[in-house]
């Protein structure tokens, strides 16, 4: 642990908190079998009526733990706040109030909005109340990702995935603070269960490496993550889920390396989906860099302006994987 890093206590215990609380409503409306997105943002993307219920009541606790903090959030409730919306705005607040009694409608409409910062070189809480929400339509992998940056260092980091099962729990919430560690807590119906130990995997052998990469083909360049498969020599296919869940497999030590290879050379990656699973593997003792091997600068709004693409690994394998992407990118 470096002199100067902080204990962060009371942040780690509200993050778990907030997850807890948020990945609770996820699975009850997944439980519900939605069909599809309530609605679809400006770049298409699809958000669900857990999306906003999740970032709802995860700033509420934030801002009664700490009330004085900026929450930069992938949501916002401009469209909730439509009159064509006025049915989705209220199955978001019903939603809320199963968790809040008694919440107003403006309450909830409010904390949505809390989450309007746009980051940059202060202290700011950094969430994604539902990253992967293709895969939780799917009824697949999805991550609710909470994590809180200061000076461009992710100093917490907590990622609650539902559907990720450990020690015979459906779920987990892994839990990290720089320099601190990492716990895994299995996520049970009266909330999480006792701090298990979370390590990232030993292996140096490229040979026996296990890949990970999204769902979605437009997320990360299939096709190039194949190459630097094989340019690596690993013998087994990539095994594709959606989320920040691929950095909770990493750090539990079921596989090696996450490839996101760019799709389009203008892509920049949204910090949260990155932030939170970047102090958890670390942490977990991997090691994250962009495609070029250089470390993720958090201080750039709300956007990795200066990376482009994500390369994790369980640090052993690092040098050798960025080589590798190299290579094939310049070829
Ligand atoms: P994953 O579940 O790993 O595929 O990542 C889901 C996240 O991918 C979403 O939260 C989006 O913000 C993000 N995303 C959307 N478009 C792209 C893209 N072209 N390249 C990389 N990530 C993207
Ligand atoms: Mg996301």
């Amino acid at each position: 642990m470096s002199a100067e890093s902080a204990i962060f206590d009371r942040e780690r215990a509200a993050a778990v908190e907030a997850v807890a609380e948020a990945a609770r409503i996820c699975c009850r409306v997944q439980a519900r079998k939605v069909s599809g997105a309530a609605l679809t943002k400006g770049d298409k993307s699809p958000v669900t009526i857990a999306d906003f219920a999740s970032q709802a009541v995860v700033c509420r606790t934030l801002a009664r733990h700490f009330p004085g903090d900026a929450v930069m959030g992938e949501e916002g409730s401009a469209e909730l706040r439509e009159a064509g919306n006025a049915g989705i705005a209220r199955e978001v607040c019903d939603e809320v109030r199963t968790h809040v009694a008694g919440a107003a409608d403006a309450d909830v409409l409010g904390w949505i909005d809390r989450a309007q910062s746009e980051g940059g070189r202060g202290r700011f809480w950094c969430l994604d109340p539902i990253d992967g929400t293709k895969g939780f339509l799917r009824g697949e992998q999805y991550a609710v990702a909470l994590a809180l940056i200061d000076r461009g260092e992710v100093e917490v980091g907590a990622l609650a995935c539902p559907n990720l099962s450990v020690a015979g729990a459906p779920g987990c919430i892994l839990i990290a603070v720089r320099g601190r560690g990492v716990a895994l807590l299995p996520l049970g119906a009266d909330g999480p269960g006792a701090a298990l130990p979370a390590r990232a995997s030993n292996c140096g052998e490229r040979l026996a490496a296990r890949i990970v990469e999204s769902v979605e083909a437009a997320h990360g360049d299939h096709g190039g993550h194949e190459r630097v498969r094989a340019a690596l020599g690993c013998t087994a296919a990539p095994v594709r889920l959606d989320s920040q869940a691929k950095y909770a497999v990493l750090a539990r030590g079921d596989g090696e390396i996450y490839l996101r290879l760019p799709t389009s050379a203008d892509y920049r990656e949204n910090l949260w989906d990155q932030a939170a699973g970047v102090r958890v593997i670390e942490e977990a003792g991997g090691r994250v860099t962009d495609c070029d091997g250089r470390p993720l600068d958090f201080t750039t709004g709300r956007k990795l302006t200066r990376n482009q693409g994500i390369v994790a690994t369980n640090g052993r394998l690092h040098d050798a994987v960025i080589a590798a992407v190299r290579s094939i990118r310049a070829s």
